[in-house]
């Protein structure tokens, strides 16, 4: 008799486990109150990857006179715009659609709450669904912060800054993480005057600090302010004429904007969900796995970002693809030492492995070998600005951490992601031929200045 496994969440952690298991003949019940996609494809990664596709169309439109180009006139039609946006989101959420259809998984609208460690109820049928395994992949959503004001009108978040019809004239954005930043240079792009409030010494807090000052310094010098080290205290006015209070250095100031958006992080989505009765243990609303997705109670897998950690679209692929392999019989622990992340702002910036710092806090003794873009034939082609880092520890000179900021180095990242799981080393790497002109040659330059030589650069 074939198996039966049933998935709550159709994001891109729980789509792609429905897909691996049942291409291997398990019967797959996938339950989706929304849309299928999730954050990612409907609310996050892809919209606003669209949006910021716009934004770099429009910058090269304006920086065309460098090649002779005259465009007399540019300006952006904001509802072709939106509705540009939703025709790609809506044309990937058809196409995992009828990948469910091919792939004969059920798709069942609804929410799903756990009954007995066998059983999902839906909560609003009533319906009873039983199987031998239950993937949770709820995802998560936006995080609030407790500050007075802070869910009055005119506040919104990622989701709703999505769905806006008119781009505001102005807007102060709080948290300088991912969304802040790719936010912030969205709504800049469009017209708005926008401000990022974040509260720690740099942008991007967890980054390595050459990325946070480079993202920093470019978005600076497009006119988009960032205000590092500052303490939110009050939002208030009517939506329209909101005011920030926020103190730094000591001294309050006040900021005025049409919209205050709120960037400040996201948090599982695990609340009734049934988590308690079923056994399922918790910490401060994460779901806790082991290495293979189990949870502590059997047979119930949880998976992207409703088990915390790194909470990125690709990241939950992985988790729903070692959980469909557990449930299949092969046991392969998810290694999260390579995961690239990618920040598609302009410059992009990506990274995979130890910040410079958490490098020498681990090991001590490191190599750093840097390459400047500037430096780099494809750079002064396509322009732009950036560098290559790469950082081995000294020992076996293994690479332990590469970080890039520079055009296109989100396509780039996955390259330095397999050199970490294949354990290479800065020479291995400097070795290995890339091909000219491009701009992933800085990452073979940096290798090669890990290992104490260059040719391009001084
Ligand atoms: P984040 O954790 O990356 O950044 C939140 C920022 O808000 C941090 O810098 C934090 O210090 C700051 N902050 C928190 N409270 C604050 C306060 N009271 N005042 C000022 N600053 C405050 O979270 P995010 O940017 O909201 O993104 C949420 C999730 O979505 C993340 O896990 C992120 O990885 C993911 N995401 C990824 C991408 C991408 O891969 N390109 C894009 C968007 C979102």
């Amino acid at each position: 008799m074939s198996r039966k496994v049933t998935i709550i969440g159709g994001g891109p952690g729980g789509y792609p486990a429905a897909f691996i298991l049942a291409q291997q003949g398990v019967q797959v019940t996938l339950i989706e109150k929304d849309k299928l996609g999730g954050t990612c494809l409907n609310r996050g990664c892809i919209p606003t990857k669209v949006l910021l596709e716009a934004s770099h169309v429009l910058r090269q439109i304006k920086t065309a006179q460098r090649m002779g180009i005259r465009v007399k006139e540019v300006d952006v039609d904001y509802s072709i715009l939106r509705k540009h946006k939703d025709n790609v989101v809506e044309s990937l959420v058809k196409g995992v659609e009828k990948l469910c259809e091919a792939r004969k998984i059920r798709v069942v609208k609804g929410t799903g709450v756990l009954e007995t460690l066998q059983s999902i109820q839906i909560r609003e049928s009533g319906e009873a669904i039983k199987g031998d395994a239950v993937v949770l992949a709820t995802g998560s959503v936006p995080a609030k912060i407790p500050v007075p004001g802070a869910d009055g009108p005119g506040v919104i978040n990622s989701d709703q800054a999505l769905s806006l019809v008119q781009v505001p004239p102005s807007m102060v954005i709080i948290g300088a993480g991912y969304i802040g930043l790719e936010f912030a240079q969205i709504f800049h792009g469009l017209g708005a005057k926008v401000t990022v409030l974040e509260m720690l010494p740099q942008a991007l807090p967890n980054e390595d600090q050459d990325v946070a000052n480079e993202l920093e310094r470019a978005l600076k010098q497009e006119g988009i302010q960032v205000l590092t080290e500052v303490t939110v205290k009050e939002i208030s006015g009517k939506e329209g004429r909101k005011k920030v209070n926020y103190a730094a250095k000591g001294q309050d100031h006040t900021l005025e904007s049409a919209l205050v958006m709120l960037a400040v992080g996201r948090r599982p989505n695990t609340e009734g969900l049934g988590l308690e009765k079923a056994g399922v243990k918790t910490e401060r609303g994460r779901v806790v796995v082991n290495p293979f997705m189990e949870t502590s109670a059997p047979g119930i897998y949880a998976i992207g970002d409703a088990i915390g950690g790194i909470m990125l679209a690709h990241v939950a692929t992985a988790e729903g693809h070692t959980a469909a392999n557990h449930i299949l019989g092969k046991r392969h622990p998810l290694d999260y030492k390579a995961v690239p992340r990618c920040i598609y702002t302009y410059p992009e910036a990506a990274s995979v492995g130890l910040t410079e710092a958490e490098a020498k806090k681990k090991y001590g003794e490191i190599l750093v070998g840097r390459f400047p873009l500037q430096a780099s034939g494809k750079a002064r082609i396509v322009g732009g600005s950036g560098f290559a880092k790469v950082i081995a520890e000294k020992q076996y000179r293994g690479i332990v951490g590469v970080h890039l900021v520079g055009p296109h180095v989100t396509e780039m990242i996955a390259e330095a992601a397999a050199v970490m799981n294949l354990e290479c080393t800065g020479e291995e790497l400097a070795h290995t031929i890339h091909p000219h002109p491009t701009i992933s040659e800085m990452i073979m330059e940096a290798a090669m200045a890990v290992e104490g030589y260059r040719i391009h650069s001084l």
